[in-house]
């Protein structure tokens, strides 16, 4: 498969802020060299727990945030040169869609004119060739062209969840990030929305990179998964490998902790101790071995590189270094 997006030593670093004058006091780093890889057609899924700047990745390869350096390549073309024209037209291709579908609409807009505002910004098309797209993807979503006429207030999560994918379908982007798309939805809900997203995958020929720390719904939806820590990619693998072998102690203390109904098929959970330590102020070395259970000394003053372990597995830990 081609890839569609490249992203290259992807890093964002933020000022800290302190005192009353609001002195730089040290960076934050939320993306740390990032790399991957997501090829046309497939859905690359980013876990991790809060903090691990998952919905930071997603919006920056979509420069919704600015990175601090790094590539991030779209189609062919390193979108971090492009300026502000090009990025406006580039829009059409890549679209998000948010955790909360209530927080992300416009409580005064009809459905209607919240789906007629990317085609006015994009396009000069006549009202009957809007109000049309307007009436096809409303369909396309499962919804009907009635709900045009309908405030956010007056829909349920699921619908106001649905309005949020046409809004991002209504341009024909090749490629669409979802974060926690259907964390805030009932479990009953969260299943049709999954099988629309999959549904519409096939269809249309879209990619997606879906952020979510639920693993179960990563292991129903995705192909790849990649596993992020402190802003830092742990692990990357195709996504049954990855839930069945998990190599990095992370990985496998994550994986440890899904619910599992069948006794005979029940590993024992990695607790792990301690809370995430903070961006601003990172473990050195491997930035994990404050809390991994296998940690041998060098891990905390050796930071361990990116390493190929087969074919398509790849993962940052000194358990695998020669
Ligand atoms: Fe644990 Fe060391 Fe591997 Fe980090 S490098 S995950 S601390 S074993």
């Amino acid at each position: 498969m081609l890839p569609i997006l490249e992203v290259k030593d992807l890093k964002k670093h933020y000022p800290v802020k302190k005192g009353i004058f609001g002195r730089t006091n040290g960076m934050a780093k939320a993306l740390d060299g990032i790399s991957l890889t997501i090829c046309k057609g497939e859905t690359f899924a980013i876990v991790g727990e809060s903090g691990s700047g998952k919905t930071t990745l997603g919006k920056t390869v979509l420069r919704l945030i600015e990175p601090t350096s790094g590539s991030i390549i779209f189609d062919g073309v390193d979108i971090t040169q492009l300026g502000a024209e090009s990025m406006r037209q580039l829009k059409t291709d890549m679209q998000m869609v948010y955790q909360d579908p209530y927080g992300s609409l416009d409580p005064k807009w009809t459905v209607g004119r919240t789906l007629e505002e990317p085609l006015r910004t994009h396009y000069s098309l006549s009202a009957q060739v809007i109000t049309e797209r307007i009436h096809r993807i409303l369909e396309v979503v499962g919804l009907t062209p009635q709900h045009a006429l309908r405030y956010p207030y007056e829909l349920s999560g699921g619908q106001r969840q649905r309005v949020g994918i046409a809004r991002a379908l209504i341009l024909e982007p090749k490629f669409i990030v979802f974060d926690e798309p259907v964390s805030a939805l009932d479990v009953s809900i969260q299943a049709q929305v999954l099988t629309l997203l999959e549904d519409l995958q096939s269809r249309l020929s879209l990619t997606y990179l879906f952020v979510s720390h639920d693993l179960s719904v990563v292991r129903y939806i995705s192909n790849q998964v990649g596993v992020m820590y402190l802003g830092k990619m742990m692990e990357v693998g195709p996504t049954e490998a990855l839930f069945s072998d998990p190599l990095h102690p992370y990985t496998q203390a994550l994986i440890s902790a899904i619910p599992e109904p069948n006794p005979d098929k029940r590993s024992e959970r990695i607790v792990l101790s301690g809370e995430v330590p903070s961006p601003r102020n990172p473990p050195s070395g491997c930035v994990f071995h404050t809390r991994c259970p296998k940690a041998m000394p060098q891990c905390a003053s050796i930071q361990p590189e990116w390493l190929q372990i087969s074919e398509n597995r790849y993962t940052a830990c000194h358990l695998y270094t020669n």
